[in-house]
């Protein structure tokens, strides 16, 4: 799978694509990250992205041509709404993110990401190039490069073969059985007088499996009682 990030701050993801599972699954050739300059469709001397608003107001807007020529340049024959490469622009003002979304995404060949910044982006990129608007949650960051990280990995650690286990993301938080995940201990079994669970220090696999599938639902009933109500 390869993901595409279109962003003035390519330089932003070194540290969140360089580290741990992301860097490794890049390393094995199971994901493809590649990051666009948007300045590098831009042809003035000040290789200039953004302009003001129309209308007036603070701040300043992303100019819709550089981002409709990085998109046309990287895809020269996609169409909008092309199943197999996807352009999504990441917003406050977009559909949810979540775990149902991010495992659909895994199914998508090449995803787009857009990463927006200042006041937003010029309205005809929602409207005529991007698939889909995406928000990872109700509060506005200063830029679309935290949230395009958070989809990635998101997205990228559903695919097959990147967590080395693959049951992994079959038994977490948010996966069908509709719970979040078990809480979990490990050694020592009694830390500053605080003992971890006895039934799991033996090795009676079902009354393990009964435990943790009560203390889930515990869990999930004071942390989110709303995903027990769905
Ligand atoms: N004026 C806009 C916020 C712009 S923030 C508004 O009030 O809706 C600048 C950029 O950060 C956005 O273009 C978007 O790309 C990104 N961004 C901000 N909040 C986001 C969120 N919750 N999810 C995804 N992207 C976000």
């Amino acid at each position: 799978m390869v993901f595409h990030v279109l962003t003035i701050f390519p330089d932003f993801f070194r540290g969140p694509f360089e580290c741990g599972v992301i860097d490794r699954a890049q390393r094995a050739g199971l994901i493809e990250i590649r990051l666009h300059d948007l300045r590098t469709w831009t042809s003035d001397r000040h290789r200039t992205v953004d302009d003001r608003p129309f209308g007036g107001g603070e701040g300043m807007v992303l100019k819709a041509q550089p981002l409709f020529e990085a998109v046309e340049s990287i895809w020269p024959d996609r169409k909008q709404g092309d199943l197999r490469r996807r352009v999504i622009l990441l917003s406050a003002q977009g559909r949810k993110f979540d775990q149902g979304r991010a495992r659909d995404m895994a199914e998508i060949d090449e995803l787009l990401l857009i990463c927006g910044r200042y006041e937003g982006v010029d309205e005809r990129v929602a409207e005529h190039l991007a698939d889909e608007e995406l928000s990872i949650g109700d509060y506005v960051l200063s830029g679309g490069e935290l949230a395009a990280a958070v989809v990635v990995d998101a997205v990228a650690r559903l695919k097959e073969g990147v967590l080395g286990n693959r049951d992994s993301t079959l038994y977490e938080s948010f996966s069908d059985a509709g719970l979040l995940d078990c809480p979990q201990y490990t050694r020592p079994e009694e830390f500053r007088g605080w003992k971890a669970p006895e039934v799991l220090l033996g090795g009676n696999h079902e009354q393990i499996r009964q435990w943790r599938k009560e203390a889930a639902r515990a869990k999930t009933a004071r942390m989110r009682p709303d995903l027990l109500e769905s």
